[in-house]
C-alpha cells in the first residue's frame, strides 16, 4: 500500500516536472543584476561573480526603446539561461521595463514579420540542428545553440514542424506556426 502511494507520488512529480520544463511562462524568468562589459562586439554581465553573455535585440531596436548600454554600467534584466548565454526577455530601466521577447521567447522586433510564419520556442529547442538541413529556403540557422527562423525566407511549407522523408519533424515540438 505504502509502495503504491510512493509510486503514485513519483509519477505525479515526473508529470509536473515535465510541464514545468516545457512551460514558457514568464514566472520561469530569472533576474540578473550586475555590471555590463563589452567584449568582441558582444555584451556580457557580471552577476553574483558569474560571467554571462547577453543575447539581446538588434541595436536599432534597443535605441528605439531608449536602451543605450555602457560598459561598467549597472544592469538589471530578466531572462533564461541557455548554454551560459542569457536570452534577455526584459530590461529594467530606472523608470520602466522594456520587453525584448514575448512569453515564448520570440523576438518582439520581428513580431510583424513572424505573424503567419513558423517560429522556434528557444526553451524547447535542444539544438539538434535536424530542422536546419531540411528547410528548402535555408530559413533556419543556429544562434547560441538554438534554431531561429528567418521570417523573410520562410515559405510556410511546414516541413520543419511536421517532417519530410527521414526527418520526422522537430523531436521536441519546438517549432510552431504563429497565428
Ligand atoms: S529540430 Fe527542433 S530541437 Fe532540433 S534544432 Fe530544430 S527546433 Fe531545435
Ligand atoms: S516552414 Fe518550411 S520554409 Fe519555413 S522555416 Fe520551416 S522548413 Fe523552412
Amino acid at each position: 500500500m505504502r509502495k503504491s502511494l510512493i509510486l503514485y507520488l513519483a509519477i505525479i512529480i515526473v508529470i509536473l516536472s515535465f510541464f514545468n520544463l516545457f512551460s514558457t511562462d514568464k514566472s520561469d524568468l530569472e533576474i540578473f543584476e550586475g555590471k555590463l562589459k563589452k567584449m568582441g562586439g558582444e555584451w556580457f554581465i557580471i552577476s553574483d561573480g558569474d560571467f554571462f553573455q547577453l543575447n539581446l535585440a538588434p541595436e536599432e531596436f534597443l535605441k528605439e526603446n531608449n536602451i543605450i548600454l555602457t560598459s561598467k554600467e549597472q544592469f538589471k534584466t530578466e531572462g533564461v539561461i541557455i548554454n551560459e548565454v542569457i536570452n534577455v526577455y526584459r530590461i529594467h530601466t530606472e523608470n520602466s521595463i522594456v520587453e525584448l521577447r514575448d512569453v515564448t521567447g520570440n523576438p518582439l522586433w520581428q513580431e510583424e514579420k513572424q505573424i503567419g510564419h513558423f517560429h522556434v520556442n528557444p526553451k524547447m529547442c535542444i539544438g539538434c540542428q535536424l530542422c536546419v538541413s531540411v528547410c528548402p529556403t535555408n530559413a533556419i540557422s543556429m544562434v547560441h545553440g538554438r534554431a531561429i527562423i528567418d521570417a523573410d525566407k520562410c515559405i510556410d511549407c511546414a516541413i520543419c514542424e511536421i517532417g519530410n522523408g527521414d526527418y520526422k519533424g522537430c523531436p521536441t515540438n519546438a517549432i510552431k506556426k504563429q497565428e
